[in-house]
C-alpha cells in the first residue's frame, strides 16, 4: 500500500490523505488503487488501516479521527449544517460513515458518539462546513470529549448522561435481503436522459454531487469529479418514505436506456411495511436502522 502511494509521489498513505484535505476517504482510495492491474488489488478496510496506523505511529490518531470526520461533513453537508434538503438523514450518513480505526470501533466508537452529539450541542451555524480539522467547531467538540495530546478516553459504548435529555439516535443495522428488482419506466427514462447528458458531457455528469441529476422521483450524481460511477436516490412510490438506493458504473446506465439491462440487484430492508432497498447490505435503512436513545435513561 505505501508503494502504491510512493509511485503516485507520496511517502505514505497518511502524506497523500493530508496532500488532499477535504476529499472524501472513498475518493482518496479510487485514487490510490488507480494503478490497479500493476499489482495485488488493495480493500478499502486496508487503506483505513494503514492510514490510521500510519497516524497512530507519529501520534496523530486524534487529528486522523477528527479528519475523517471533516471529509464526511464535506461529502454530505457540503451546503451547509442545517442547508439543503434531507439534512436529517445526511446527518446520520455523516456519522454512520464516519471512518475509525477498523480494529479499535468498539473502543473509539463510544468516543465518536460523544463528539458527534457535542458538535450537535454545540449548535453550528446553518451554513457551516468545516475546511479541515482545524475548523474551531471541530476543534471545540474533540477538546471536550478526547482533550488535544491525551490518550482516547476510556467510554462506555451506552450513552451518557445528558441533563438536556435529548434523544440520539445510534445505528442498529439489521440484515437485508438480496432482490433482483425490475427498472421502472420512469426510472428507465431518467437514466436515458443521465445518458444522453453523459454523452454531451454535460457539468451536471462530471462534478461530484449526490443531486445534480434530477427528475420527479430520482436525484443522483457522479461519485467523483469525472468518474464512471453514479449513485442515485429513487422514489417507487408517492409516499416520500420509501426509496432505492444505488450506484451505476456509466455502462450499465448505457445498457439500462438501451433496454439491455432490466432489473438491478439491490438489499431490500426487511422490515414489514418498508420499501426501502440499498446498493449494499452494509448500507442502514434511516428508518428502520436506527434506534433513539434517550440519553439519562
Ligand atoms: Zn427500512
Amino acid at each position: 500500500m505505501r508503494d502504491r502511494a510512493k509511485s503516485l509521489g507520496f511517502p505514505d498513505v497518511l502524506a497523500l490523505a493530508n496532500a488532499h484535505p477535504g476529499i472524501p476517504f472513498g475518493q482518496l482510495f479510487r485514487y490510490l488503487r488507480q494503478p490497479e492491474s500493476r499489482d495485488a488489488p488493495i480493500a478499502y478496510a486496508q487503506f483505513q488501516a494503514v492510514y490510521f496506523e500510519e497516524a497512530e505511529q507519529r501520534g496523530l490518531l486524534r487529528d486522523a479521527i477528527a479528519d475523517t470526520l471533516v471529509r464526511r461533513l464535506r461529502q454530505h453537508l457540503r451546503g451547509g449544517w442545517n442547508q439543503g434538503r434531507r439534512v436529517r438523514e445526511r446527518k446520520a450518513e455523516v456519522r454512520g460513515g464516519w471512518e475509525l480505526p477498523p480494529s479499535r470501533v468498539s473502543e473509539l466508537g463510544p468516543i465518536a458518539d460523544r463528539i458527534w452529539d457535542t458538535v450537535n450541542e454545540l449548535n453550528p451555524p446553518d451554513d457551516w462546513c468545516p475546511e479541515d480539522f482545524n475548523d474551531p467547531i471541530i476543534q471545540e467538540a474533540f477538546a471536550r470529549v478526547w482533550p488535544s495530546g491525551t490518550p482516547p478516553p476510556k467510554l462506555a459504548p451506552s450513552p451518557r448522561p445528558n441533563p438536556n435529555f435529548t434523544p440520539t439516535r445510534q445505528s442498529r443495522p439489521k440484515p437485508k435481503d438480496r432482490q433482483k428488482v425490475p427498472l421502472p419506466e420512469d426510472l428507465v427514462a431518467f437514466l436515458g436522459e443521465v445518458r444522453t447528458m453523459i454523452e454531451r458531457g454535460d457539468e451536471e455528469t462530471t462534478i461530484q454531487s449526490d443531486d445534480l441529476l434530477q427528475c420527479e422521483r430520482a436525484y443522483g450524481g457522479v461519485t467523483e469529479e469525472g468518474g464512471d460511477y453514479f449513485s442515485f436516490t429513487y422514489f417507487p412510490d408517492d409516499s416520500k418514505r420509501n426509496k432505492w438506493h444505488f450506484t451505476l458504473h456509466r455502462s450499465d446506465i448505457e445498457m439500462i436506456a438501451d433496454e439491455a439491462l432490466t432489473e438491478i440487484s439491490l438489499w431490500a430492508c426487511q422490515t414489514p411495511g418498508c420499501g426501502c432497498k440499498f446498493h449494499s447490505k452494509d448500507e442502514t435503512c434511516f428508518y428502520c436502522d436506527y434506534e433513539d436513545v434517550e440519553d439519562g435513561r
